[in-house]
This record gives structure tokens, sequence and C-alpha cells, in this order.
């Protein structure tokens, strides 16, 4: 597909969703003048032979980094390579093509956006620009969470925060779905995709390569106090344990290095630490300001997580949002 057919295509199922100010650049003469500047490469690391992913090393946004802070990930099938999750641009999403294509010559057919985060689905432009019959799933309530405004709001952080680094970038809509539950053969290659209720978002998908005993997890686990804001302490907890009874060698996260099921034990910890000391300090009488030192007193946190990017910062923050949902499951 030439370039500016496609990006009719593209405004075909995106008019509406996002202002006409991300896509009014791609109809100029001279459109490459409105693309901010290409990604530089970033090698994959392997996980097994054919899993393989793309360790952000800045937990954060920035100019420097063209918002590349999270681990895309692909496996490669005897039917095709297979992306999970695409990362915060459309040059993020070119630099993965570019690298994946030195690996394998197989094109990508299908791509998966875990959940609905910018990090993990505004590179979809770059894929179906380059395959125009790629497959890109998501869950319906992280399409319709896009739709309905995630879309402009990510595309905005992002650009705020590369300093206009993602420029030319479209909003680019999962075009299938998955619900959790299904089981996809390619080939050589068994991929179980999993939904364990609302974790990180409502709607996370865990993404399993059944031969390679490796599982994606997006960000439902990640060694780093981040956003909870659109998640659930008790649904991470729950998410966890069954994760953990996926029984797989290794994990791979939306952010931070891939590890084996230690990493579904420590969020798990994590979540029980906070959740479960904001209830039983609710009860207690405590204000959020009160419980904190408590909580940042307990041993898992002051050993583990206060090693963890972003923990002085933010950590007050999931209290508070702790000691909400715990004050809703209570009444
Ligand atoms: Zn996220």
């Amino acid at each position: 597909m030439k370039r500016r057919e496609f990006m009719k295509s593209a405004v075909g199922f995106s008019a509406g969703l996002i202002g006409m100010s991300a896509l009014k650049p791609l109809y100029a003469d001279n459109e490459m003048e409105f693309r901010a500047e290409p990604m530089y490469d970033v090698t994959p690391t392997k996980v097994t032979d054919k899993v393989y992913y793309f360790l952000a090393k800045d937990p954060e946004p920035s100019p420097s980094n063209h918002a590349f802070f999270n681990n895309p990930g692909f496996v490669i099938t005897s039917e095709g390579v297979v992306v999970v999750d695409t990362g915060s641009s459309v040059q993020i999403g070119e630099m993965l093509i570019r690298q994946i294509k030195k690996i394998t010559d197989k094109p990508v057919v299908k791509v998966i956006n875990t959940h609905y985060h910018g990090d993990h689905f505004l590179g979809n432009h770059a894929f179906i620009e380059a395959y125009p019959d790629v497959e890109i799933y998501a869950h319906q309530a992280t399409i319709d969470k896009i739709k309905s405004g995630a879309g402009q709001f990510w595309f905005d952080f992002m650009q705020r925060n590369s300093n206009n680094g993602i420029t030319g970038t479209v909003v680019t809509l999962p075009t299938k779905t998955f619900a959790g539950g299904e089981t996809l053969k390619l080939g050589d290659t068994t991929l179980k995709i999993h939904q364990f209720g609302k974790a990180h978002t409502e709607a996370d998908l865990i993404v399993e390569a059944v031969e390679d005993s490796v599982a994606f997890l997006g960000d439902t686990a990640m060694r780093r106090v981040a956003n909870i804001s659109d998640g659930s302490f008790p649904g991470t907890i729950e998410t966890m344990k069954k994760a953990r009874e996926l029984g797989v060698k290794q994990y791979v996260l939306g952010h931070g290095p891939h590890d084996d099921v230690s990493i579904c034990n420590d969020m798990q910890s994590f979540c029980e630490n906070i959740y479960d000391n904001a209830m039983k300090y609710y009860d207690e009488g405590l204000s959020d300001f009160e419980m904190k030192p408590k909580i940042m007193a307990e041993p898992f946190m002051k050993n583990v997580a206060s090693k963890w990017p972003g923990y002085e910062g933010t950590i007050g923050t999931f209290v508070s949002i702790a000691v909400v949902e715990a004050e809703a499951n209570m009444f």
C-alpha cells in the first residue's frame, strides 16, 4: 500500500477518534517534515530461540529516549512473527520492524496489544503500514478505551514527554479481539491468550508461548512503582496467582528485565503489603498519610520494593488508591 493510500485508510478507521491536529500534518505535501526523527536501534534480548523482547533501559518517557520506556516483544513462529505490544510511536514501531528483519525474514502476521496504555499500542501504525494484512488484536474493553479518549490522551502524553518525538504517529486501532481463553496454532507454535480479570487495567491480556514456556505479562507485574490508577490491588493479587499457575519457566514484563516465577511472587507481595495493610489500618481509623510510613516500614517494602524505580515519588499515591479500593470493597 502506498503511503498516501495508507493515510486515507488510517483516517478511515480513526477519524473522530483523535483530533485533526494529529492527523492533519500527514496530509501535508512535504510530509516528512511532519515526522519526528527515527528511533535509534535497540537490540532485542533473546529469551529462547523463538522469543525475544526489546528491553527499555529507562523507566520513564523522555526526549532523549523518544518515549521508549517499555518492552515490546515478539515470537517467531513457522507461520510468521507475532508481536506483543508495539511501543509509544510509529518511529518505535518502525525500529522494531527493522530489528525483527535482522533476525528473521518471516513477515509479522499478528500484533497483540496487552492493554490501552500508549506505550503498548501507539506503534501499531508502523505495523499496518509495513504489513497491510497484519491482524492487530486486543481485548474489546481495550479497543473501547482507545476509542473513547485513551487514544488521544496517550498520544498527547507521549508527545509532551518526548518533546514532540512521536510526531506523525496515527492512533491505529486493533482490528480483532481476544477475550482470553483462546488458543492459536501457528505452525510449530502454540500461543494461549489469558485474561484473569482486572489487574493493571480492566482487561489485560497475557500471552503464553507454550512450547517455549514463556509468558508475556504486559504490565500486570513489574518491579517498578508506576501506575495502578486504572487497575486493582486484589485483582493484581489474583492475576499473579494465576500467572504463577501457568508454570512457565520465564516471564517477560512490560517494563524491566524478564525473570522466573519470582516476579509473580514479588508483585503479589507488593500488592498484599499495601492492600492488606490499608484494609487493616482503615479499620483502625487511620488516614492514608498515617498508614504510609507503617506500610513503608514492612520488611518487604524496605528490602525489595524500595529499590524499585519510582518508589519514593509514587508510593503515597499507591497507598491512597489502595484505601479507596479497600473502602469500596468493604461496603
Ligand atoms: Zn501500562
